[in-house]
């Protein structure tokens, strides 16, 4: 196969695109991709300072070495989860990136920040890991890009995981997802000034554009040493197992996530946009991030804030939560 753009030797072939690229167009490619979604879904401006939340891996390495090379004020985050060999690798991989970029790199541990792993957390609380860890990095990244003042947090979501997210949420019908699936959120401020303000700062995700198998090969090609391995804890992870399948039905026909997710962006998100929880939000009275305000007469307390109590409480008194084991499946 040959370049589509120069017809030299094509080193990739993009299927839903019908195109091969050299290595130096296919480059030119994946950038053109994250530029034209920056511009689309209007994510940010170039005065903007941005706060990248990084994994070690490969979408998050890339797409912070996209921005860094156009030029942005990219700074990179790595949560330290705790998850033994595995977050070590990772951190290592984050640092080595900066150092080669000579780009600034926060990094925050959450053993340090609260007293607990995420392996721990899975313990204490009788939850799957994956829930957990989601929840916190949520709640740290907004955390973090709110105390060191950056007004957007970029996350590394590529085209596979959104699309991958996308039917999960129209399998469970989970409408309120629906409504806030979006490459670009922008920031949310609730309650009145002062105290009562809470803010979830404005989220975008450049990278929908490209596939995951797309953002291996540029992360390849530009040399970036990006940790391979997947996390341990993934085993179960429902999103995975949504991942194969859309896979699957890609390589039967070229172009159906990207298809199914942008026809979704077109036709159908606005219809869940309204589908917002009746309670309104409101800070935590105990750490003041945004939350629910049901009308039960309890102090607003946040997801995060409760879990961590959950935690807290079941280490003292030396008990683990419930198993969350998988369903057994009737026979
Ligand atoms: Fe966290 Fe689960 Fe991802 Fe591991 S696989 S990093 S536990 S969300
Ligand atoms: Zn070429
Ligand atoms: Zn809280």
């Amino acid at each position: 196969m040959k370049c589509k753009v120069c017809s030299e030797h094509a080193v990739i072939d993009v299927r839903r695109h019908n195109a091969g690229f050299c290595q130096s167009h296919f480059i030119d490619h994946i950038k053109a991709q994250v530029v034209k979604t920056i511009k689309e879904f209007k994510m940010f401006e170039p005065e903007d300072r941005l706060l990248i939340a990084v994994s070690g891996g490969k979408d998050s390495l890339a797409i912070w070495d996209i921005l860094l090379d156009l030029g942005y004020d990219a700074t990179g985050f790595y949560l330290d989860l705790g998850i033994g060999g595995y977050s070590t690798r990772s951190k290592e991989a984050s640092v080595r990136f900066a150092d080669e970029r000579g780009a600034k790199l926060i990094v925050r541990s959450l053993q340090q920040e609260h007293g607990f792993t995420v392996p721990e957390l899975s313990r204490l609380t009788g939850r799957v890991p994956c829930s957990g860890c989601g929840l916190n990095k949520r709640y740290e990244f907004n955390r973090a890009a709110l105390e060191e003042g950056f007004q957007v947090l970029v996350t590394g979501h590529n085209l596979d995981d959104e699309v991958a997210t996308l039917f999960g949420n129209v399998l469970h019908w989970q409408t309120e997802q629906l409504g806030r699936q979006a490459p670009m959120l922008e920031e949310r401020v609730f309650g009145e000034g002062g105290d009562a303000k809470t803010v979830l700062v404005r989220k975008v995700k450049p990278l929908v554009r490209v596939a995951e198998r797309e953002s291996a090969a540029y992360a390849v090609l530009k040399g970036i040493d990006y940790i391979v391995e997947e996390c341990p804890m993934v085993e179960g992870n429902t999103q995975h197992r949504y991942k194969e399948a859309m896979t699957m039905l890609e390589e039967a026909s070229p172009g159906t996530k990207a298809q199914l997710y942008f026809g979704f962006l077109k036709k159908a998100s606005h219809r869940f946009k309204e589908e917002e929880a009746d309670a309104p939000v409101v800070p935590c009275t105990s750490c003041g991030a945004p939350t629910l305000q049901w009308d039960d007469g309890k102090l607003p307390i946040c997801s995060f804030c409760k879990t961590k109590t959950l935690a807290e409480r079941n280490k003292l008194e030396g008990k683990t939560g419930a198993p969350q084991g998988r369903r057994r499946r009737r026979r």
